[in-house]
């Protein structure tokens, strides 16, 4: 079982989450060709170790996470937002 630590809902079950994708993959500008896309698409690494990836609060705030999770031990490294300015709006209108 993975726990994991959503900076706005505190620590949760996995099964409240929803793995989105490696989070490392850049992809190409919209005006890059066919090959470009679909090597960034489709042609992803299998990483045996440590991956930064993304992950979906589904059933709780419904933000985005990037976690840097090992793919062996399924253990946690680190934890943030994956876009920290909402988490500024959030601040401003809750005062948190
Ligand atoms: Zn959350």
């Amino acid at each position: 079982m993975i726990r994991i630590k959503c900076p706005y809902c505190g620590e949760r079950d996995h099964s409240e989450f929803t793995y989105g994708s490696d989070a490392s993959i850049e992809y190409p500008n919209l005006e890059s060709n066919a090959k470009d896309w679909t090597e960034a698409i489709f042609f992803r690494k299998n990483i045996y170790g440590k991956q930064i990836e993304t992950w979906h609060h589904t059933n709780g705030c419904r933000l985005w996470l990037i976690i840097e999770r090992c793919t062996i031990t399924h253990k946690i490294f680190s934890i943030k937002p994956a876009h920290p300015e909402i988490h500024k709006l959030l601040k401003n209108q809750n005062n948190i």
